[in-house]
Formats: structure tokens, sequence, C-alpha cells
């Protein structure tokens, strides 16, 4: 008699900006109820701590330059955990499809012949928007807003003109330890140097910070206070708007 198997489901979750309150009712569901879950380094403790207390819990945290696993390690994991009969919440920071290299995992389970399943997150810039009360689109300011990466390869090469300016809001992931050459490239681009921007750290988590600096000031800032990942550039009048910010912005250009 031919044996039947189950092949398992891969959830691709986002598990949003840190706090578990801006999970989705469907991925706190599926991190409840799963039985094992492969996480990065991005997810909140918290988050975890919803996980049944026999889950099997699966770190594939990636540092800069450190990577724990290396991206193909990790399709490979989803893809035998899921052959093997279990179903796969893949929860990851943000949205899976921003900068989460979500859509080469979607494509090693299809690939594989593998269910996959994607639910959406709250990604940081939406989340460090709320937090910081920084309207990305406000009507006054901006028409447009733009999500890059500021660590990616070849950075100098990346075009990023006409992203950011006049209307425009552009929100930089990644970008902390790049902070010297981003502000180098979009002054280079024709960007004023007293373009104002705000570094928020630690989105959407009891230790956040937002700071505010001019475009000029951004690697001076970055070092000064010491700014950790993960944290956002945001950079546009939309940073400026309200008294607090004006308020740090004339502090910034009387130093
Ligand atoms: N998929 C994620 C992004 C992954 S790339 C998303 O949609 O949010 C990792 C980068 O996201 C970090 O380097 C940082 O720039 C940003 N990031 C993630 N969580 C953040 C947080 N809580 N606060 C600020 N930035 C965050």
């Amino acid at each position: 008699m031919a044996e039947t198997y189950h092949i398992g489901t891969i959830h691709l979750v986002g598990a949003g900006p840190g706090d578990p309150e801006l999970l989705t009712v469907r991925a706190a569901r599926l991190v409840s109820q799963a039985r094992v879950i492969v996480h990065d380094g991005l997810v909140d403790p918290a988050i975890l701590d919803m996980a049944r207390p026999d889950a099997r819990l699966i770190s594939v945290a990636k540092a800069r330059a450190r990577h724990t696993m290396p991206q193909d390690a990790i399709n490979e994991l989803l893809v035998r955990e899921a052959m093997a009969g279990n179903d796969v919440v893949r929860l990851k920071g943000g949205d899976p499809f921003v900068f989460g290299r979500g859509g080469e995992e979607m494509e090693a389970a299809q690939a594989a012949g593998v269910p996959v399943e994607v639910v959406p997150g709250i990604s940081a810039a939406n989340g460090a928007a709320a937090a910081a009360q920084i309207a990305l689109t406000h009507r006054e300011d901006a028409s447009v807003v733009s999500f890059v990466a500021g660590q990616c390869k070849g950075l100098a090469a990346q075009n990023w003109a006409g992203l950011a300016g006049k209307g425009r809001t552009l929100v930089i992931y990644m970008g902390v330890s790049t902070a010297a050459q981003i502000s180098e490239k979009l002054m280079d681009d024709g960007l004023a140097p007293d373009a104002p921007l705000a570094v928020v750290e630690k989105a959407c988590r009891a230790d956040m910070r937002v700071l505010r600096a001019p475009l000029a000031g951004l690697a001076d800032l970055v070092s000064r206070e010491a700014v950790k990942s993960p944290a956002l550039i945001i950079i546009g009048e939309v940073t400026a708007r309200g008294d607090a910010a004006l308020a740090q912005l004339a502090l910034e250009a009387a130093q």
C-alpha cells in the first residue's frame, strides 16, 4: 500500500516592529499555535513568549557581517521541516516583503512544491512613523514616500536621485553603519545640507529614541548618540513638523 504523507505549510509571518500589540490577529494566532517557529534576531522576545511551551523555537539570527545561518541554509531548513510534515511559522521582523528576504523564502518553498502563506506585518517605517508621530505623507509636506536599503550591495551605485527633497519623504532601512556615506550621497545628489531628518532607534520598543538633525549632521548625530541598529533614518520636511521638532532643529543649528 502506498504510504500517504503530509507536507506542512510554510507561513511567512510579519512580526511587526517590536510591540506584540502590533501583531496582526492572524500573526498572533499562528505564533500561539505553532509547533515550529523559525525566527530572526529582530523578533522581540515578548512575541516569542506567546509561543506554546512545547513549541520548537529555531533562531536564525543574523548580524551584519556575521551570518549565523546563510540564506540558503534558512531556505533549506524551512523546506526540510515542511517536507517532514510540520507546519512552520517563519517569523520575520516588520513585513516579510520589505527588505526581509521573504521573497527568496517564498520562492524556495514554491520551487520545492511546499504550500506557502504570507502574512503581512507592520513594517518598521510604519511603526516608527506612528511611534514618533511623523506623518510620512502629511498633505502639506509630502506626496511621495520611498523605502530604501542603506546597506546593500554597491550603496554608491544605488540611484536615489529624486527620492528625497521637496514634497518627498525618504525612509532608509539599515542605514546606521553607513550614515556618513548616506548623507554624502544625498548631498551629492543635490539635497540641501540643512534638510531635516529624524533617526528612530528601536521604534515601538520601550527604549525607543527619536533623534533629529539636519542632513549634514547625520554622521555626527549617529556617532555622538551611539545610535544602534535597528534604527531608521527618515528624511524630509515631515520630520520637522510640530514644535518639538522645530525646537530641536534650532538647537542642532546653533551647535
Ligand atoms: N522586514 C523588516 C525590515 C528588515 S531589514 C521590516 O519590514 O521592518 C532590518 C532593518 O529594519 C533594520 O536595520 C532597521 O533599519 C529596520 N528596523 C526593523 N525594526 C526596527 C525598529 N523596531 N525600529 C527601527 N528600525 C527598525
